[in-house]
Parts: C-alpha cells; structure tokens; sequence
C-alpha cells in the first residue's frame, strides 16, 4: 500500500514505534524529539504522493526503516566536541536530517544532486525550524572539489548511494584527516568491505570497524562500516562526475 497521508490513528502509531525503537536501542531524545519526526514524516508520506521520496509510507516502515535506522551511528562512539557533519546523497533527509534532529549541537550539511529532493528538505528544515542544517544541490564529485568543503567535516554519513569502493571516493575528501567516514548498509556490508581493499588506502582511509546491528523492531540487518581518514585524500579523487560510478576503484 502506498500512503499519501497518514490519519490520526497511523501518527500515532508512527510515533509509538519510532519510540520503541529508540527505547530499544537505549537512545535517549529531547522531548520534542519526536514532534519534530512526526512533522517531517507526515511532510515525506504527503510530499511523496507528487514527488518520488521514497518506497516506504508506512507507519511502522518509516519509523523503523528510515528513522530508528538513520540514528543507528549513535550506537557507535562517535567522538565529542564540535561536530560538523555531512550527508552525502542524503536524498530525501535519510540518515542526516533525523541525526541533526538528535543532535542540535551537531551541524549538519545535507547534499544531494536532485533539486527537487533539496527543496524538499529545504521547505522541511525551515518548517521546523532547524537552524543546524545545511542544504546543498550537487553532485559529490564537485562539491568534494570545493575548497570550503573538502576535508571540512569530522563526520561523513551516507546511506543508499552507491557501493562502497565508488562511495569511498565520493566520501572521503569531505572528512577531516583523523575523522570519520560512516557507511549505513545493509547486510552484506561485509563483502562490499572486502571489494574496497585497494580504494580504502588509495583514498587516505584505514578501516576502523564494521558493525553488524539488527534493527530492534523487525530484527533486519544492517552493517556499519566506519572508517577512519589517516591522510588528505589525493587530489586526483574524486574523478570527473560520473566516473567513480563507471570506473569504481576496485
Ligand atoms: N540516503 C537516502 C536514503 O537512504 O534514503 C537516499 C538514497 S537514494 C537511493 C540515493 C540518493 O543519492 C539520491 O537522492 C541521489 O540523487 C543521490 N546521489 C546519487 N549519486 C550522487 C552523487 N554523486 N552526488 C550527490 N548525490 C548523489
């Protein structure tokens, strides 16, 4: 079934399995917490009817799937201090704006090459009036070349992009030298670490740990891969847009 609002009935059992959820894997939330989810979600369910957002509109799946998943990093112990973060094809906010939700401190660019989805997520963090996001329309190849970008971030996320040998070299320009790069992916994390044996040093970056999680309410797998920028990225990477895609370093 594809929603296009969500009733009284389903807000309330969006929010009621989000705080589950959260519950579940011992995440604690600011009160408004998850107002501001249920904003946003409604937003991405109606938004989604005109607008290819997303495949998931159910409740318990855009709890679970889009928003308890978006904060699985948390679950990791992400360094203190000042963190500037990026979300590198965020999409339609996913795993950045939940994160920057969360975590108010934190600021938080979200980048994605789709206009569209920018405006979406534009007229969504000015709704709920978010002044720690950034929205940025471009492609990573680019945006990684621009000075005021590369090696600016401590943290980089990225979700649903690409696999991790392209998405290493459209990533890991924008972390800082000793910060982190974190893939979320899907069970088979694993294999797609060993497929990125030759890009992960080629790029200036040292595996830390891959996590495998479960989701706490379905029990789906999910791999966290982390890892740690050791040296400037060459300035060869990333390649002309397009070519980390066609041409992945493998
Ligand atoms: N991260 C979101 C999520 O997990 O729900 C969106 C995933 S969606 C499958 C992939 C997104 O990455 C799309 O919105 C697409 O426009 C964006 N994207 C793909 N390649 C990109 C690139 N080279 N630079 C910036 N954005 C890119």
């Amino acid at each position: 079934v594809k929603f296009t609002q969500w009733n009284g009935e389903q807000v309330f059992r969006f929010r009621q399995q989000l705080d589950k959820g959260l519950q579940a894997w011992g995440i604690a939330v600011l009160p408004d917490f998850i107002d501001h989810c249920t904003t946003y979600a409604e937003a991405l369910v109606a938004t989604n009817a005109h607008l290819n957002l997303t495949a998931i509109t159910d409740p318990d799946g855009v709890a679970e799937k889009h928003f308890v998943d978006s904060l699985s990093p948390l679950l990791l112990n992400l360094p203190n201090g000042p963190v500037t973060a990026i979300d590198v094809g965020t999409g339609a906010g996913f795993p950045g704006l939940p994160l920057a939700l969360i975590r108010p401190q934190w600021r938080v660019t979200l980048l994605d090459s789709l206009n569209k989805r920018c405006r979406f997520l534009s007229e969504t963090t000015e709704r709920l009036g978010l002044t720690n996001v950034q929205i940025l329309h471009g492609r990573a190849e680019d945006s990684a070349r621009n000075p005021l970008l590369r090696d600016k971030y401590s943290i980089v996320v990225s979700r649903a992009v690409a696999r991790l040998p392209v998405l290493l070299e459209l990533c890991l320009p924008f972390v800082t030298v000793g910060g982190s790069f974190i893939a979320l992916k899907g069970p088979d994390g694993p294999a797609e670490v060993e497929e990125a044996k030759r890009a992960l040093p080629l790029l200036g970056g040292d595996l830390e740990e891959v996590k495998s999680i479960a989701l706490p309410l379905s029990g789906d797998r999910r791999t966290l891969i982390i890892v740690r920028k050791q040296k400037p990225t060459d300035a060869a990477y990333p390649r002309k847009a397009g070519i980390p895609n066609r041409k992945p370093l493998l």
